[in-house]
């Protein structure tokens, strides 16, 4: 794609994505996969950790273009899609700097669904959502029959219960090597960094100029240290990835970012990632469940998020039929596939027999600037968010992988 992408071109759904190590793929994903980030790094640290999807880190290492290093710092920015950060590139300088690398003008793909819960277990085991079995913002509880939501884990199972993939930090931590998170206190045990980034020696701060000295500090001693990032993601929810708020926050970041970089001792590899990026919604283009009662016939649950829906049924005989049916309904709004077809896309990766049960029996992901909401069991917030994200648009799941040495 070129650089001067327009927001419809980016805003159709991308090729499936896979999981894998090859380099010389045609395919979206494999090397050039969220899920590589880690295992990349393991590797550039002299620590290569294959994981249930990744055999070969040294492979990705090369592959992504990470230098031999003691001493590695991953930034994780919450919501800065590639695509979200190409088009506002002015207000970053930092970040400019570093697309002059050619290595650094590709993006990754991230994992469907494009959203936090998902991508952070994708990211924090090298592995995919069917292993990890965080499949979405809200999924089914098994244990419940009802809804589940992962962001802070409440109606849950148990973090390390749904979560069974040894995190990279943990299999780095066992090994002796030191790991280092940088983060806000209220995440240091929460549910999401028990299931996906557990492992890691904690250091909370809440002022955010305190987080970022902290990762570099940390990042004297060899090893690895992770620092996390929220406020673009938090602001393009709230006000919209092309409000002046979020333009604000872009250029607050990038100051950090730079400030990271000064602060960190020679030498230290600096990799700028991000989970997912950002769709700026049109609230006329918003399909309300509720205003459909033609629809709402046999389905039990409407999880996952207003870009990326999962519908389950009571009888899962009729989900051919029914996927017909919504598709007639939102038409261009939106792509409708079958469990099935997700699966043997392998667009959640490999699928653990006990993750199977959580996933939809349909997915529904958003096309355009579309939402697909439901009003009787999702407040007038969340109904009207400005930006949004989770399907598998260009926008939404390109992230950026940007390489940088102190
Ligand atoms: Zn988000």
């Amino acid at each position: 794609m070129h650089d001067f992408a327009s927001i419809d071109e980016l805003t159709v759904l991308a090729p499936n994505g896979s999981y894998g190590d090859k380099t010389d793929s045609a395919q979206r994903g494999q090397a050039f996969h969220l899920s590589s980030v880690l295992p990349a790094i393991s590797a550039a640290i002299g620590h290569p950790v294959a994981t249930a999807v990744h055999k070969d880190p040294q492979g990705l290492q090369k592959a992504i273009g990470l230098p031999d290093v003691t001493s590695a710092i991953v930034v994780l920015v919450d919501g800065l899609g590639y695509w979200n950060l190409r088009l506002r590139l002015g207000h970053a300088p930092y970040l400019r700097s570093l697309f002059q690398d050619e290595n650094n003008n590709r993006p990754l793909a991230s994992c469907l669904p494009s959203t936090t819960t998902a991508a952070m277990g994708v990211f924090g085991t090298g592995t995919c959502p069917g292993l990890t079995g965080m499949t979405g913002y809200t999924q089914l509880n098994p244990d419940t029959g009802d809804l589940s939501q992962l962001i802070q884990f409440r109606d849950a199972q148990e973090p390390e219960d749904l979560q069974q993939q040894p995190t990279i930090f943990e299999t780095l931590a066992r090994q002796g090597v030191r790991v280092t998170s940088s983060g806000l206190p209220k995440f240091a045990n929460s549910g999401l960094t028990r299931a996906a980034l557990r492992g890691s020696h904690y250091i909370g701060n809440k002022d955010p100029r305190a987080r970022i000295l902290a990762a570099a500090q940390a990042a004297q001693k060899p090893g690895l240290t992770y620092l996390y990032i929220r406020d673009i993601d938090k602001v393009g929810h709230t006000a919209g990835w092309e409000s002046d708020e979020w333009v604000a926050a872009l250029e607050r970041v990038d100051a950090q970012l730079a400030t990271l970089k000064r602060e960190s001792p020679k030498g230290t590899l600096i990799v700028i990632v991000s989970d997912h990026g950002m769709v700026a919604a049109d609230s006329n283009d918003r399909f309300d469940i509720a205003e459909h009662e033609e629809l709402q016939h046999g389905i039990t649950l409407v999880g996952g998020e207003p870009r990326q829906v999962m519908l389950y049924l009571d009888d899962v005989e009729q989900t051919a039929r029914t996927a017909e049916r919504w598709q007639e309904a939102l038409g261009e709004r939106a792509v409708v596939r079958t469990r099935q077809d997700i699966l043997d896309n392998g667009l959640l990766g490999t699928v653990d027999g006990r993750i199977k049960s959580v996933i939809g029996h349909i997915f529904i992901s958003a096309c355009g600037a579309a939402t697909v909401v439901d009003s009787r069991i999702q407040s007038e917030q969340e109904i009207n968010l400005p930006g949004v994200h989770g399907s598998q648009t260009y926008l939404e799941s390109d992230i950026p992988c940007l390489i940088d040495l102190a």
